[in-house]
């Protein structure tokens, strides 16, 4: 009897030492949200508090609503660094977000102010700034009387959301076949904040030394575009932009390789939450 009790209290001891109800629990791992999602909804956010409606659209589009319906027909030389990835007769993966604005337009009668963020795909080979697929924004407003000064504000106000109060916005003049004139959007680089050279005296690899990064394309509805969607370019005006995700993302986080973001690594992306 007396060798069962010893042997039932040394049980309990260990027991006592096993199990310590009163240990706290090891903290949950919480995740966090990828750091393109995160750049996306910042993006998004800032127009949706401005009135502007976030479309999704289709990934697989039409020929007609990717080129055509664009501004940019069959023979046209911007088309042949998009005309890629079909997956049936007249259908392709979009090559850019902007099939939306024919999308939005043709169910919505102006006054217009929309976003569309997704996904794009190209055939681009894979490397530190390239990949077959990646992100867009693209923005549209169109009303009477609106001009490329509205244009300018809305960007410079997106690019101090994303990257800070002190930030500036360039228009370069270029040419898109569906705007008409037609801007690349630089802003000031955050890296340096614009001088060119890092607090080490060493040259900003950002910005390469210019003190300005290049986010996207933008400029002014060409009046065939809103032709085309049923729209009057003598009574409605209108801006469009479009900026891809990963670049803004790889300023923000000091990245200079894009592929961080699609290998997943949770080490690395927590470090970027
Ligand atoms: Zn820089």
């Amino acid at each position: 009897m007396q060798a069962e009790r010893l042997a039932q209290r040394a049980v309990e001891a260990q027991l006592a030492v096993a199990i310590d109800v009163t240990f706290p629990a090891p903290p949950p791992r919480a995740g966090s949200l990828h750091p393109l999602r995160r750049t996306l909804e910042d993006a998004c956010g800032y127009f949706e508090r401005r009135g502007f409606a976030v479309l999704l659209g289709p990934e697989i589009e039409t020929e007609y609503n990717s080129f055509d319906g664009l501004n940019i027909p069959a023979d046209h030389p911007a088309r042949e660094g998009l005309d890629s990835m079909y997956v049936g007769p007249g259908l392709l993966l979009r090559p850019h977000t902007s099939p939306m604005q024919i999308r939005a337009m043709r169910a919505n009668p102006p006054p217009l102010a929309v976003v569309t963020p997704g996904k794009a795909y190209r055939r681009d080979a894979v490397d530190a700034r390239h990949s077959y697929m990646f992100h867009q924004i693209e923005g549209l407003l169109v009303a009477p009387g609106i001009h490329m000064g509205h244009l300018k504000g809305m960007l410079t106000g997106m690019c101090r959301e994303l990257f800070g109060a002190n930030q500036s916005v360039r228009f370069r003049p270029s040419f898109f076949p569906f705007t008409e004139p037609s801007a690349e959007v630089d802003t000031t680089c955050p890296g340096c904040a614009g001088r060119g050279v890092r607090d080490n005296a060493q040259t900003c690899r950002t910005c390469g030394g210019s003190g300005w990064i290049e986010l996207g394309g933008s400029g002014m509805v060409h009046p065939n575009v809103l032709r085309d969607a049923g729209y009057d370019p003598e009574h409605v005006t209108g801006w469009a932009f479009g900026v891809g995700i990963e670049r803004i993302a790889m300023v923000r986080h000091d990245i200079d390789d894009i592929r961080v973001f699609f290998e997943n690594d949770p080490v690395v992306l927590a470090q970027l939450a």
